[in-house]
């Protein structure tokens, strides 16, 4: 529900994983900043994919593309002159809407009073309008069905435009030479305008894939929903480059191997689901989505495409470039397959999404009892070890007679292996909360036992069990955890 969304931003706002882009300036619509904690988390899901990648796969590597390209890169992959969205203004509130959005919103609350049919026959003629290219049909619709601007409450519209989701700027100090340049809305051009740079520099055979993480940009209008949709974000993608006629078979492995890999981070398999796409680009020949079950419902956080050689074929168009590779196994006849311009099919991540994801998946509320046995409320993340951004915390019991300088030196000794802090302050039960709070899976104890035996306590984050083992296992029982 929306309030576990709420309680969701709070979280990650108190508890230093995701705050408000420039927030003393009262924040940046759709633009957000991770804190201590949050980029700790993000960096272990991008560090996993990609492991998961190019370590995993001898056959898959990796590159880190420039944010800006050549401004053809866009004329050529479609962006120019086809990311968009249509909008709509309302006179006067002179606020902006995605007007599909408006209908699409109208369509859900038929259905939610019980009007599935209404609903459906409203998207379906949405449909069929966008398919169209129909924006004064649009336009038309939402006149139709009354809607007003839940801002001014008026129905004064002006005509649905497209809007372009790109950012451009100017490159160049001299107004006359600038050039509108975009900053990129997808990580995948820059693999691609690379292909033949690392298939004969790494002499890559087909089929072999190129990853990339990295930072796009997209002017969403309709900005809402915390981290799950910015107009900065990053993406993980990976195009895999096939000969033609395989790429069903590939793009059924990456479907399930992506899956599979979503699940291995502790998203359960109730909670996502498939989303194939009905409606394909024109050059596509398959394409679905892996959804989630956010607190706001099912949602896409990745997507596979198989995608033809549209985008190489179209570089080859507009750069003059052979985008061609020489294929040297045999077919069935015996005879090399030659030249070809690959086939791809993408896997599409996006960073910022499945943190939102697996932070839901996490914060947990579990009821219990206090020491006095009145309810109590243990709210934890139950984070995968391999994700939490720390992995264990050392307490003295108490801040005299050694017990720090040993517990300090737990710390010297694992820090080099794992992410561990020490903590002194406060009461431990007070301790043990907050590292519930941020997810750490071990919270280890030092207390006048241990500097007689050199035993600890090792406290267990989901189950609040303890343990007495000795410090030279610590390093085995945190590895063998936070392992993936
Ligand atoms: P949507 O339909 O939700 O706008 P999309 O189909 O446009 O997404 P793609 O272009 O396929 O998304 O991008 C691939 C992935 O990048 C998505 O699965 C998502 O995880 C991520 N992504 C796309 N747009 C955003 C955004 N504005 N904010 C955060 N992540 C995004």
């Amino acid at each position: 529900t929306e309030s576990t969304l709420q309680k969701i931003i709070s979280h990650a706002k108190e508890y230093g994983f995701v705050f408000p882009s420039s927030e003393i300036y009262d924040g940046l619509a759709a633009v957000y900043d991770y804190g201590q904690y949050g980029v700790e988390l993000k960096n272990n899901l991008k560090a996993l994919w990609w492991k998961a990648m190019t370590q995993l796969n001898e056959n898959i590597v990796g590159v880190d593309a420039a944010i800006f390209m050549h401004p053809l890169t866009w004329k050529a992959s479609g962006h120019v002159d086809g990311f968009s969205d249509p909008m709509i203004d309302n006179k006067d509130s002179k606020k902006r809407y995605r007007a599909d959005v408006l209908i699409e919103d109208k369509a859900a609350e038929y259905e939610k009073a019980g009007d599935e049919n209404r609903g459906q026959d409203l998207r379906n003629r949405l449909a069929r309008l966008l398919e169209a290219n129909d924006l004064e049909g649009v336009r038309n619709l939402i006149l139709e069905e009354k809607i007003v601007c839940p801002v001014s409450g008026t129905a004064n519209w002006t005509d649905v435009r497209q809007f372009n989701l790109m950012f451009s700027t100017q490159m160049g100090a001299v107004a006359e030479d600038a050039d509108t340049i975009y900053l990129r809305p997808e990580t995948a051009q820059g693999i691609f305008v690379n292909f033949l740079n690392v298939q004969k520099t790494g002499r890559m055979k087909i089929p072999f894939g190129i990853a990339q993480i990295g930072k796009a940009f997209r002017n969403e209008v309709v900005a809402r929903q915390f981290i799950f949709r910015m107009r900065e974000f990053e993406q993980m993608e990976m195009q895999f480059f096939v000969r033609p006629g395989t790429q069903q078979q590939w793009y059924e492995y990456w479907k399930e191997t992506r899956r599979k890999w979503h699940e291995a981070l502790g998203l359960p398999a109730a909670k996502l689901k498939w989303h194939v796409h009905e409606k394909l680009a024109f050059y596509a020949d398959a394409a679905v989505d892996i959804e989630y079950e956010f607190p706001f419902g099912f949602k896409e956080i990745e997507g596979i495409h198989s995608r033809t050689n549209h985008d190489l074929s179209k570089h080859q168009e507009y750069s003059k470039k052979k985008q061609q590779y020489f294929d040297n196994d045999l077919d069935e006849n015996g005879k090399p397959y030659g030249n070809y311009i690959p086939y791809v099919v993408e896997t599409s991540v996006g960073a910022d999404r499945l943190f939102l994801a697996v932070l839901s998946n996490a914060y947990t509320e579990d009821e219990g009892v206090d020491a006095e046995g009145n309810p109590k409320t243990r709210i934890f993340l139950k984070l995968h070890p391999a994700i939490a951004p720390v992995k264990a915390a050392i307490f003295p019991l108490m801040r005299k007679d050694g017990l720090p300088e040993k517990a300090k030196a737990i710390l010297d000794d694992l820090r080099y292996d794992f992410n561990v802090i020490y903590e002194e302050r406060d009461a431990i039960g007070k301790r043990y909360t907050r590292q519930d709070l941020i997810g750490t899976p071990f919270c280890i104890a030092v207390d006048y036992q241990t500097m007689e035996d050199d035993t600890v306590t090792i406290r267990y984050r989901d189950t609040t069990e303890q343990k007495r083992v000795h410090i030279r296992e610590l390093r085995s029982i945190i590895g063998e955890e936070v392992s993936f």
